[in-house]
């Protein structure tokens, strides 16, 4: 078998690395002698010309830096505040300049010049997410026939938004010269093809082929899931070290955690819960909202307007209805340890997973396996999350309807311990079915 040879923009640097993509991947990477390379997270003066060796670890790595503007360019500009809006059905917060295009155009190029002497002509490629779109493209150019892969962990746009984009068609024919495009959901997976066929003008041949002259290439959908029975230990370990006043006898805790972005739907959850308590003074003193929410991107406009945002209603939300011996919510502006969060979701009653538009949502997918099958707690799941098809036994919202998320705040506080352990059997069964080695397996078996 050839070596895989993965492509991510950051690449995970430690001595041991970790993250989901290193479980689902690591094993290969080492069986095949593959190689990961991404961007060190370091700013140069000039451009790279050759890849540096990351010492140790489990599978060999590679990685360059970038420069001050193609920092500010390729990764702020372009792949942030541009494609990361398009694709979460944000078209309003798009910054469209040229400059910013030009280089994430020439990132991608360089990139291709540095790794294309490396690879061998039985490697296979895996690029993922949307920072690379043009990568097979640019490798492409310079001659090379191996399969390529590419995984989106975003969600995809249909057409309308896609005119949105002075260079949609560009990103299908970039997209064209992928031999298999992995996406999150079938709704992706649709939205995708209706982009090819409308915006690139390529031919749909069915089974999710599409042709898109010179090239034809496959696209379906990958659910990517968790290390379910790893995380399911963690909690198990972590639940008795938390601190003590956590679990306070008669008080429910309601728990979110998300990255501070737009597209989580926080400022939304926060309205919800208001209008639950609005409703419902016996609750009052009764359930807490811990919301862990670090923040991301700084310094790009909508990051800090989501941040503002969020602050302001949790603070009136607070001045409402706190009193000496209890504050309804609990916002958190930093990162916490993984290992606490298992605990912490092992704890709670109730996740409120919100979000208005996400890929896969894996927060909703830890919080399932962290629980305690006996006495699980119950998911609120937004049906705009990649993971709301597979997860059907969650109670599902939609986060605009401020007034349905309240009525399900109190269907999910009210559940009979019966009705809790049934939802929870079939969604951790569906975790522990799919999960992440599953995923990795399912792509490459497909990219063959
Ligand atoms: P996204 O990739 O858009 O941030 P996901 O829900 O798919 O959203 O993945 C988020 C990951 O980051 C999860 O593994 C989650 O545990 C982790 N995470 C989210 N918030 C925090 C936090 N406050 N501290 C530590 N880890 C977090």
């Amino acid at each position: 078998m050839g070596r895989l040879i993965c492509l991510s923009n950051r690449i995970p640097t430690g001595a041991n690395p970790s993250g989901g993509l290193v479980v689902a991947l690591g094993d290969v990477l080492s069986e095949t002698g593959g190689i990961w390379i991404g961007t060190s997270g370091e700013i140069a003066e000039k451009p790279d010309t050759c890849l540096r060796e990351i010492e140790g670890g489990p599978f060999k790595r590679f990685c360059f830096d970038l420069t001050e503007e193609e920092q500010e360019n390729y990764y702020a500009g372009y792949s942030n505040s541009v494609l990361w809006p398009l694709f979460h059905g944000r078209t309003d917060l798009m910054e469209i300049h040229q400059d910013y295009l030009n280089t994430y155009k020439q990132v991608n190029r360089r990139i291709a010049k540095l790794i294309a002497p490396m690879i061998q002509p039985d490697d296979r490629i895996w690029v993922h997410d949307f920072h690379l779109l043009p990568l097979a493209y640019e490798l492409r150019v310079l001659g090379l026939q191996n399969p390529i892969g590419f995984f989106l962990h975003t969600p995809f746009p249909g057409p309308i938004s896609m005119q949105a984009l002075p260079n949609g068609r560009e990103i299908c024919q970039w997209l064209s010269n992928y031999d298999l495009v992995g996406l999150q959901a079938e709704r992706d997976v649709r939205a995708c093809l209706a982009s090819m066929v409308e915006i690139g003008e390529g031919s749909d041949l069915g089974n999710g082929f599409i042709h898109l002259s010179p090239r034809q290439c496959r696209i379906a959908a990958f659910p990517i899931g968790i290390d379910t029975a790893e995380f399911t230990e963690l909690a198990e370990r972590e639940i008795a070290k938390l601190p003590s006043g956590i679990l306070k006898p008669n008080r429910n805790l309601m728990i979110g955690v998300d990255r501070l972005d737009y597209s989580k739907g926080v400022p939304h959850r926060f309205r919800a819960f208001g209008e639950f308590l609005e409703r419902h003074e016996e609750w009052h003193r009764h359930v807490s909202l811990l919301q862990i929410s670090p923040p991301t991107r700084e310094g790009v406009q909508a990051y800090d307007d989501i941040r503002e945002e969020t602050e302001h209603l949790s603070g009136r939300i607070n001045g409402q209805y706190a009193d000496i011996q209890w504050a309804p919510i609990r916002f958190i502006n930093r990162p916490i340890p993984r290992e606490v969060l298992a605990g912490l979701y092992r704890a709670a009653q109730v996740a409120l997973v919100t979000p208005l538009m996400d890929g896969m949502n894996l927060v909703a997918k830890e919080f399932v396996a962290a629980q305690n099958p006996d006495d699980p707690g119950v998911l609120i799941l937004s049906q705009f999350a990649g993971a709301a098809e597979q997860m059907t036994e969650a109670l599902l919202v939609n986060p605009h309807d401020t007034e349905q998320m309240a009525t399900s705040m109190l269907t999910a506080l009210m559940m009979s311990r019966g009705e809790r352990r049934e939802r929870h059997r079939a969604l951790l069964d569906g975790l522990t079915r799919q999960d992440v080695h599953w995923w990795s397996n399912a792509f490459l078996t497909a990219l063959g």
